[in-house]
């Protein structure tokens, strides 16, 4: 039995995270300040003597015995992380280097989530691990970019300079139940509004591209990451390839709920990336042939189950 923290654990993605590895066997820490996570995503949990709930937030050291760290704790939407935008970075340094840290002194694996997002709005397609990137240092997207770009460098100096154990893992757009309803990521938007009977609101074109990868996916990546062969550390890229327009997703979205909610065009947000997509040769060859499973008409059908439950529809 494996002794596990996972930080962030409380949040969307932590939450399924924490879930598979307690099935697996493991002994589980969750820690999480509740920002954006909660303990509703965590509470079927808390009856499993091997599961522990820490409210603590990464910015401050933190100490406990663990032979893996996952390290997910940061706000992921734009509303959320452009709130504080301060703190983003410091979650996200700050973090790093207190984790990296704990990892160095107990001899633990880290596992960083980092993201798509330090490929900016990208100008190489699809996105391949060695591409630097196209990131506005100054925009209002750059405390969680350059926050994470900054953590990658701090796993790969701790690994360099004081030999810790890491794994770098670039996670492209993930959606599922848990995400937060009122995050303002294009998913539950879109979901929730045509639930609701509102307007859907996609903002400028619509033209611009994600590829969306169901969290099931996500989690198996991640699993399978940390038990590669210390070597490989990585980045490398978690996503599903299959890219949609965010026209494509209105449509997809109104088409599974049934909704009679119309599409209306909003501003374009600033530094919004035009296309994105994954290239995951990589995550084939060392993730032991991962592919994603789950394609979007199936995952959205899911989601879509799990809003429903919440808004009591
Ligand atoms: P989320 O907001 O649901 O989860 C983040 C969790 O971190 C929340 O539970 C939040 O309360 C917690 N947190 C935030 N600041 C903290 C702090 N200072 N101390 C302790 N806990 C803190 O978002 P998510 O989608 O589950 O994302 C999890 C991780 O995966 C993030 O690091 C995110 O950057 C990364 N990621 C997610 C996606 C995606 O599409 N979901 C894509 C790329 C990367
Ligand atoms: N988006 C949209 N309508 C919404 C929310 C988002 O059209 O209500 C667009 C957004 O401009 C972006 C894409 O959907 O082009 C994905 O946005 P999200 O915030 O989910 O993720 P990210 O931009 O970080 O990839």
């Amino acid at each position: 039995m494996k002794k596990i923290l996972i930080t962030g654990g409380a949040g969307f993605l932590g939450s399924h995270l924490c879930e598979r590895l307690l099935n697996e066997g493991n002994e589980v820490i969750c820690l999480d300040n509740f920002f954006t996570g909660s303990k509703r995503n965590v509470v079927h949990l808390l009856d499993n003597p091997y599961f522990e709930l820490v409210r603590h937030d990464v910015t401050m050291p933190y100490f406990v015995e663990a032979d893996e760290i996952y390290n997910l704790a940061c706000p992921a939407s734009p509303v959320h992380y452009q709130y504080n935008p301060i703190k983003t970075i410091k979650t996200s340094v700050m973090g790093a280097i207190n984790m990296l840290g704990l990892a160095k002194r107990i001899n633990a694996c880290i596992l960083q989530a980092s993201t798509s997002e330090v490929y900016g709005d990208p100008i190489i397609h699809p996105q391949t691990e060695d591409y630097w990137g196209h990131v506005n240092p100054i925009g209002i997207r750059s405390c969680y970019d350059e926050g994470k770009r900054c953590a990658e460098s701090l796993f790969i100096n701790y690994h360099k300079q004081n030999n810790v154990r890491i794994k770098i893992a670039r996670i492209f757009n993930t959606y599922g139940p848990r995400m937060h309803p009122n995050d303002g990521r294009v998913v539950s938007n879109f979901i929730v509004q045509a639930l609701s009977g509102e307007n859907i609101t996609v903002y400028g074109d619509g033209m611009q591209t994600r590829s969306f990868q169901y969290v099931s996916d996500l989690v198996e990546a991640m699993m399978r990451m940390m038990k590669t062969r210390q070597e490989f550390i990585g980045p490398v890229n978690i996503g599903n390839p299959n890219e949609f327009t965010m026209n494509e997703l209105a449509e997809y979205v109104i088409r599974l709920t049934g909704s009679t909610s119309r599409i209306i065009y909003q501003p374009l947000p600033q530094d919004d990336p035009t296309q994105r997509q994954p290239d995951i040769s990589l995550a084939k060859k060392e993730l032991n042939n991962w592919e994603p499973k789950v394609q979007l008409e199936e995952g959205l059908t899911h989601t879509i189950q799990y809003f429903k439950g919440l808004l009591n529809l």
